[in-house]
């Protein structure tokens, strides 16, 4: 079956066909740097990261590329508001560089531990102006720019199909009072857009280049169309981003490198749902800021975080709570214990060849490629972990298998240190023990733990299995 995947453009599930069947070109939106990344925002990155193993998994090779927005990116989408990074190195007395530094490292050291691959290229913002500069400049000979009270604006009339994405009707939006405290007036229509700001309206601007049209900084939109174009090509397979990049910054993208090609830019548009909270949309200026660290602090490893997510299709709406977080942290306990069992048993990676086997591996196919299916391939995991018509090596290869998909480690997870223990009665009962456990016979796993506890020995359940120590 091949893989289908809901296309933001089409508002359809589309057959993937990549334009090279070598390698497949996957551009991401990255973080802004200028706070930590909320679980909300990790929710995004956790399903491009899917998005990604599931296209490896079927033996595509992928050039993935990621910016790091460190200038530019406004407060509000449509050119309001204050830079947000200029903001906060004056709220924390600190440059932008250093926010910029601080927040990247901070990003990335969320996404390594949350199993994520690390993209092929990662490219500041920063580091390509030339290259937005170049863009802007194409734009400006093809007739898509005006120059007002400083700023080079895209005009969004100059195209005949803006806002095709987001399916926005142009008619009314012409036509609507225009109701934004902090509106340009220096538009000629209110969803023409800055490719790049000389006239800073909100005070010092620290990051500031030469360009043609002055001393100053590009528009937020004009980098990811720069950046993807430069490493990917002009036209490439897939662009992703949160749902909340639709009706702007991914509007605005098409339009400028569209308007500067005169070609398809991108084949597929694929946009992960919000995660929310208790009170509604995550922010990170209301309520409990939501971070990777503040999870671990409560006890949770980032895996078990990893494992919510999967447990919700990316297309659809994801409520947070604790309770639903550490729900899924015993579930994925207990993958992993069983994981740990299995191993314990000497459980090789062998080749699949039982029907019955080979039926969980196209299931497991079928709902991945099904538009990344997540909720059905857990539950198809589940079913190999709790089949006990398969072999040992069978559940353990269908699981590492599945879990080139889901990222949860599970080929890493180590046996605990029992074997240490050379007491051969303990360590056959602690496999009873283990037994009893898979069976639900708690009854049973009490008595066996009370039995080596007389013959001197602590069972501890661990996240990866149960260990044995000797009493002092
Ligand atoms: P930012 O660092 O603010 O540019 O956001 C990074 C990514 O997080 C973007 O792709 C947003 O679309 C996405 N995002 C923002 N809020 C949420 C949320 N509550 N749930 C899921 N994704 C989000
Ligand atoms: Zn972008």
């Amino acid at each position: 079956m091949p893989l289908s995947l809901y296309n933001t453009m089409s508002r359809s599930l589309e057959r993937f066909q990549p334009i090279n069947d070598e390698e497949v070109g996957l551009y991401t939106c990255g973080p802004t740097v200028y706070n930590y990344a909320h679980i909300g925002n990790l929710r995004t990155f956790l399903f491009e990261d899917l998005l990604k193993r599931t296209l490896i998994h079927l033996g595509y090779k992928v050039k993935h590329v990621m910016n790091i927005t460190d200038v530019g990116h406004l407060t509000g989408d449509g050119d309001e508001g204050e830079d947000k990074l200029e903001k906060m190195a004056q709220k924390t007395k600190k440059t932008v560089w250093d926010i910029a530094d601080f927040y990247t490292n901070a990003f990335f050291s969320d996404y390594g531990q949350l199993g994520m691959l690390a993209p092929t290229i990662t490219c500041k913002a920063t580091d390509h102006i030339p290259q937005m500069i170049d863009l802007i400049l194409r734009l400006e000979k093809g007739g898509h720019t005006y120059v007002s009270g400083g700023n080079v604006y895209f005009s969004i009339d100059s195209i005949p199909d803006y806002g095709k994405l987001a399916r926005l009707d142009l008619e009314s939006l012409r036509t609507a009072v225009r109701d934004d405290v902090d509106q340009d007036s220096n538009k000629k229509n209110s969803k023409d857009f800055v490719l790049w700001f000389t006239k800073s309206k909100f005070g010092e601007q620290s990051m500031m280049w030469d360009s043609p049209w002055g001393r100053g900084f590009p528009g937020w939109h004009i980098e990811c169309s720069a950046m993807s174009m430069h490493y990917l090509g002009e036209q490439f397979d897939i662009h992703c981003g949160g749902i909340d990049a639709i009706p702007v910054h991914h509007t605005n993208e098409i339009a400028q490198s569209e308007a500067a090609t005169g070609k398809t830019w991108v084949n597929y548009w694929v946009h992960g749902e919000f995660l929310l909270d208790e009170t509604g949309k995550m922010s990170k200026s209301k309520g409990e800021f939501l971070t990777l660290e503040l999870l671990k602090k409560k006890g949770y490893d980032p895996m078990d975080y990893r494992y919510f997510c999967l447990g919700g299709h990316y297309r659809s709406q994801l409520k947070f709570s604790f309770d639903s977080l550490t729900t899924a942290k015993t579930a994925r306990k207990n993958v992993c214990d069983r994981i740990v069992a299995l191993k314990r048993e000497g459980a090789q990676v062998k080749a699949l060849e039982s029907e019955k086997a080979l039926s969980y591996q196209a299931a497991f196919d079928e709902h991945i490629q099904n538009d990344l299916n997540t909720p059905r391939a857990l539950a198809d995991l589940w079913g190999v972990l709790k089949d006990d018509g398969l072999s040992i090596d069978e559940k353990y290869s269908l699981a590492l298998l599945f879990d080139e998909v889901f990222g949860l480690g599970l080929a890493t997870l180590q046996v605990p240190v029992i074997e240490t223990i050379d007491d051969p009665t303990a360590l056959d009962l602690l496999k009873k023990r283990t037994e009893a456990k898979l069976a639900k016979d708690w009854a049973e796993a009490d008595s066996i733990r009370q039995q080596l506890d007389a013959l001197g020995y602590l069972v501890k359940d661990t996240a990866s299995g149960p260990s044995l120590e000797k009493k002092m």
